[in-house]
């Protein structure tokens, strides 16, 4: 047996983990099970999750509802290719999705992964600008400052280019249009001003841009920011104005995480592409989809190419479908908006007290997100230490503490998990 059951040194020396240095790897704990919201690490710590596994796991963990239609799915068969051939889980996936989304949406795209996912959108754009405007030069991208849409090429190109990884990639990247971060929050009084700089670089670029990508009124993990809900209503006037298509990146908002089903619901504008993924198959596989519009999904069609031109091995994964079925109705069983509003309620009001700590800047929530932003960046390492030995699992990056927390949570786990964070920050 390894001396240190927590931290494997199999893993240490050849395992690479997200965003970690072979010559100074991070800690990382070895888990053995989870169930509810609790992980079990291999020493028998039980710790209380407040990350949903990345915004994925969003019943918990080993749900038996979810188990039985995997099981059940297993059986008949777990992947067949989606070339030619299609299946009841793809079909009554998409019904479901349809019936979620914005009413706009009709063509959907599954893909594997929310990076791919925004691949997937971002080359519908294209194919769709270049068709309607006959323009191969209407190529280009717009988006925010602080953004994040994944780690492949373009969506790469599309993240914030300072917290994200245009300085490491430079100038193998495809150059993007980047306006200010909104500067204009969630519950503030709405400044016309906040949208000026989008609005200027749309007019004076619209020979050039297919599309507006954005994280609907959450920014991520470009900074867990909330913006203005009519920064939306403005950015798809604008679009539409200047003949640009508008996506959204639903990929960590969807599913209630903001207290809406979607994030663009908050300003009820819809999108012409959406992205979706994370909580889509409820962190048990990993699935991604893009829903577009009639209009986009034909135009596309009478484009040079006459499709659109992707199509992944694992597009349409029955076994991931028929779990994003299984979490779907088990959303929709439940009210979810209150579940959501409830957390919200606890978070704002087991977090306010950080708010006077001396190292905290700003304390926010929004649906079942909560966000302590520290003045100094967070040594993860250490604060994670601290994390596990007071029982939760919190994984800090740059400023920011924050949990999202699987719905499932019950109020003393919660208070456990934020007066836990609470004492870790001190
Ligand atoms: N878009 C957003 C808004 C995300 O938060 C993420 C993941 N953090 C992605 C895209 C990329 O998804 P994935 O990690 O599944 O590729």
């Amino acid at each position: 047996m390894e001396k240190d059951i927590l931290h494997d040194s199999f893993d240490r020396e050849h395992l690479w983990h997200p965003y970690t240095s072979t010559l100074d790897p991070l800690p990382t704990y070895k888990v053995v099970s989870a169930e509810g919201v609790q992980l079990k690490l291999a020493d028998g710590t039980m710790l209380i999750d407040g990350m949903s596994s990345w915004w994925a796991a969003i019943h918990g963990y080993n749900n038996p509802v979810i188990n039985e239609a995997a099981t059940r799915q297993l059986a008949d068969m777990s992947h067949v290719m989606f070339g030619g051939l299609t299946h009841e889980p793809a079909i009554e996936l998409g019904k479901l999705l349809l019936s979620m989304a914005p009413p706009a949406m009709n063509n959907i795209f599954y893909a594997d992964s929310g990076s791919v996912a925004v691949e997937v959108a971002m080359k519908m754009a294209v194919q769709a600008s270049v068709s309607r405007s006959g323009s191969h030069k209407k190529t280009n991208f717009v988006t925010i400052l602080n953004g994040y849409h994944g780690d492949t090429w373009n969506a790469m190109s599309v993240c914030d280019p300072v917290t994200g990884m245009h300085g490491a990639f430079g100038s193998a990247l495809p150059i993007r249009y980047f306006a200010p971060a909104p500067q204009v929050s969630f519950h503030e009084e709405w400044d016309p001003k906040d949208i000026e700089p989008l609005a200027e670089i749309i007019r004076s670029r619209k020979d050039e841009l297919a599309a507006l990508i954005l994280e609907p009124i959450v920014q991520g993990a470009g900074g867990m920011r909330f913006y203005h809900p009519q920064y939306l209503r403005e950015a798809r006037r604008l679009c539409d104005e200047n003949g640009l298509y508008l996506i959204f990146d639903e990929i960590a908002t969807g599913f209630w995480r903001t207290g809406k089903k979607f994030a663009w619901e908050h300003a009820g504008v819809q999108p012409d592409i959406m992205c979706i993924g994370k909580g889509l198959t409820a962190g048990y596989l990993t699935m991604s989809a893009v829903l577009t519009t009639r209009e986009v999904a034909d135009t596309i069609s009478r484009g040079e190419a006459g499709v659109m031109m992707h199509g992944p091995t694992f597009m349409g994964n029955p076994l991931a479908c028929a779990i994003a079925i299984a979490s779907l109705k088990l959303l929709e069983s439940q009210d979810m908006e209150t579940r959501v509003a409830h957390i919200e309620k606890e978070l704002r009001r087991l977090m306010a007290p950080a708010a006077s700590l001396p190292q905290v800047k700003e304390v926010r929530v929004l649906g079942s997100i909560g966000v302590i932003e520290m003045k100094e960046p967070v040594n993860v390492g250490e604060f994670q230490k601290k994390c596990v030995a007071r029982g939760i699992w919190v994984r800090p990056f740059g400023r920011n503490v924050y949990v999202m927390p699987p719905y499932i949570i019950n109020d003393d786990d919660l208070r456990t998990l934020i007066e836990q964070t609470i004492e870790c920050i001190k």
